[in-house]
């Protein structure tokens, strides 16, 4: 549980001794700002006090551990829940933006083989709260780091599948857009292709960008790799795409991540081709992280480079996305990798210099 949790009405009830302004001042500081309210000055000391010792708050998300690169580019927030799950939140600084890529499930039940935290199993859903407060923090970080930037972009790529997790998903979007005031093109889901949650985006009310974890282009190659493609298998997927492009007049992208000898070769890429022709979607590959539950290589550097030639020759839009964070295990499907192993099962033992308090980095 975690104060974001609360709605605008939770607060006027919890504050019905108070002037009514007081709710919506309350509301539009923790968005905007992203304070706590108890920091809040412009509030009398009293309701400060109450309001930082209020058992509705639940401790939320607990900073465990903060791994940078050497300059800040790149950072990795561990954080324990309430119910001691860890998650993981990426902030990345580039020059004219910076992303955060947000966890939306603890663990995650799609079993992807190539993925770390698939490999981990799944734990639960992450509550609206949760998923907010990794937001205000990489707002607040953004600040403390890097001065008047301002976080610009979310992705929802770190742990879990959030069209898994779509209610809650759905509610943190409208927060992060009304209330935390990003726009929804500058918000990404990224889905392993959850069929009926593809469905509720095309008719969602806000014009977030789709980005869909293809890896292979034929069912049984798939199947090998996505499990949950016996379930949405492509020939399906594909029509659910095409009515999402049409509703909304949006391109999606699809993600691939690069194996070697397994998803990289000259059959591969025809098949991909011919399935981004109808919808004109765009290509993302990412070369393939090393995780430890998988020995498969990824493709060799100048694979990936044919690769994308291959696919631009035939008129496709196609990027080769950094491998950001690869050194602090913060890089596409490290997430829940060495530190959350270590801690998993015992009490949390690292060097105390690690821990940061989430309270105080909002101030
Ligand atoms: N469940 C969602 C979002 C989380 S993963 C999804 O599947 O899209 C974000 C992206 O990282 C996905 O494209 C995923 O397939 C990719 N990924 C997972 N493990 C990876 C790895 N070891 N190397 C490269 N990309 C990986």
């Amino acid at each position: 549980m975690s104060l974001y949790d609360l709605e605008i009405a939770d607060w006027q009830k919890l504050l019905d001794n108070q002037p009514s302004f007081r709710s919506n001042q309350i509301w539009k500081a923790i968005h905007e700002q992203a304070i706590r309210p108890e920091t809040l000055t412009s509030l009398p000391k009293p309701l400060r006090e109450k309001l930082a010792s209020t058992p509705e708050f639940g401790s939320g998300l607990k900073l465990l551990h903060l791994s940078s690169d050497n300059q800040h580019l790149t950072e990795k927030a561990l954080f324990e829940l309430d119910d001691h799950r860890v998650i993981e939140t990426v902030l990345m600084h580039y020059p004219n933006r910076s992303t955060v890529c947000v966890s939306s499930q603890a663990g995650c039940a799609m079993n992807c083989s190539f993925c770390a935290t698939g490999q981990q199993g799944f734990f639960r859903h992450l509550s609206v709260g949760e998923i907010l407060e990794q937001v205000i923090w990489a707002i607040a970080r953004t600040r403390t780091t890097r001065g008047k930037k301002r976080l610009s972009n979310i992705v929802f790529m770190g742990m879990g599948e959030p069209l898994a997790n779509s209610r809650n998903l759905f509610r943190a979007l409208k927060r992060i857009n009304e209330n935390i005031g990003i726009g929804a093109r500058h918000i990404t889901i990224s889905t392993i292709g959850i069929i009926p949650g593809i469905k509720l985006i095309s008719n969602l009310d806000m014009q977030v960008n789709l980005a869909v974890s293809l890896h292979a282009a034929n069912n049984q190659k798939r199947s090998s790799i996505v499990p949950i493609n016996n379930r949405y298998p492509i020939e399906q997927l594909m029509d659910s795409l095409k009515v999402y492009t049409e509703t909304t007049n949006r391109r999606i992208s699809f993600e691939w991540a690069m194996i070697d000898g397994l998803n990289d070769t000259d059959d591969d890429v025809r098949e991909l081709i011919a399935l981004c022709i109808p919808l004109q979607a765009h290509v993302n590959l990412i070369p393939l992280n090393p995780t430890p539950g998988w020995p498969t290589k990824g493709s060799p550097m100048n694979r990936v480079t044919t690769f994308a030639g291959i696919l631009d020759n035939a008129g496709i839009a196609v990027s080769i996305r950094d491998n950001r964070g690869t050194n602090i295990d913060a890089a596409c499907g490290q997430l829940a990798g060495t530190l959350a192993d270590r801690i998993s099962g015992e009490k949390f033992s690292a060097d105390d210099s690690a821990k940061i308090d989430l309270g105080a980095l909002l101030d």
